[in-house]
């Protein structure tokens, strides 16, 4: 059977997939993007985008990726928007599974993102979806007249925190250490906020309730102590971990699971290229990741065109 042979392929639909994909629409290589079930990556779970170049009144996460989508299609992109499967890369061109679908390609752009990490207790589980969440955005106005909890102290946790206000009476973060993570824009803008408060030194030990969650056990690691506060809600924002599952054995991975990249993109496979999150456990901006997905795309062409194909 002769089957078709991409030039492109590209996992994943964040900004660093679609810019990946604008770029090489536009220089003919007719990419074809494998989405994911859930496309669009991070932002598809934030509200307002307010550091993105280019909208001085800010942008919504969702409204910013369906433009990077229609862009990208406008010059020839075309979507598949399921997850894959595996990738094969024991012969040449690469083999991008799919379902029952199969694609060959001679490059590949992984650009898989990242994921909210959760805190592990078996309790987190077990209420995951009736008081626990790891995305304000999407349950926060289920909260109203509530009393939350955020758990972490980054920029996300502040976010998060602060959106919350909207909806909860009182948004307690719970932090491990006695300083935050976060900038100092989002900090000033949490500790202002009168329905903020912040309980220092502490983790989240127990999630308790019955169908739904009624408190949580807060351990200070300082001192040992266990505290039980009141709660109806329980927010995770202590970062990210990649998703690079399908890629162990294939590629080279960091100790923490990112895709180890050398010339800004180029992973230790030749063809395969890697942008965003899923390198990137420092910076994490959309706009960053959107400008490594510039440079793979870049480098697919050269790579293409150096070996002629
Ligand atoms: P992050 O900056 O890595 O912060 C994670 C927080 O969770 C830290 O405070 C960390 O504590 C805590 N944490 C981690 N594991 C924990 C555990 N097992 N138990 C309890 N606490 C835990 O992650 P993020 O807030 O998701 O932000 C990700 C990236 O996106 C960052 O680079 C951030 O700057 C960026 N971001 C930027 C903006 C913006 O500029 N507007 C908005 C959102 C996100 P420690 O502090 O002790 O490590």
């Amino acid at each position: 059977m002769n089957e078709t042979v991409r030039k492109c392929v590209i996992i994943g639909s964040g900004p660093a997939g679609l810019t990946s994909a604008i770029y090489t629409a536009r220089a003919n290589m007719s990419p074809l993007v494998i989405a994911g079930l859930i496309p669009g990556g991070q932002l598809m779970l934030t509200t307002t985008v307010e550091n993105f170049p280019g909208f001085p009144e800010g942008v919504d996460g969702p409204e910013l990726m369906m433009k990077m989508r229609e862009q990208s299609e406008k010059f020839g992109t075309e979507f598949v928007d399921e997850d894959v499967s595996s990738v094969d890369v024991s012969s040449y061109p690469y083999r991008v599974i799919v379902g029952d679908k199969e694609f060959l390609t001679y490059t590949i752009i992984i650009a898989t993102g990242a994921s909210a990490k959760w805190l592990d207790i078996p309790s987190e589980e077990r209420f995951k979806g009736h008081g626990v969440s790891s995305c304000a955005t999407c349950d926060g106005a289920f909260f109203k007249g509530k009393n939350v909890i955020v758990a972490g102290g980054g920029d996300v946790a502040m976010e998060d925190g602060i959106f919350l206000t909207k909806f909860a009476n009182k948004v307690t973060v719970v932090h491990r250490r006695d300083r935050l993570r976060a900038s100092k824009v989002l900090e000033e803008r949490a500790f202002k906020n009168e329905k903020m408060n912040f309980i220092w030194n502490s983790v989240i030990d127990e999630i308790l309730g019955d169908n739904k969650v009624r408190s949580v056990k807060l351990k200070n690691v300082l001192t040992g102590v266990v505290t039980e506060i009141p709660c109806d809600g329980v927010f995770i924002a202590i970062g990210h971990k990649p998703n690079t599952e399908i890629f162990h054995d294939k590629i080279d991975l960091d100790e923490k699971g990112y895709i180890k990249v050398h010339e800004n993109v180029k992973t230790s496979r030749e063809g395969i290229f890697a942008c965003g999150d899923v390198t990137d456990p420092r910076y994490r901006q959309a706009i960053t990741a959107a400008g490594s997905g510039c440079m793979a795309a870049l480098m697919v062409e050269h790579y293409l065109e150096e070996k002629e194909l």
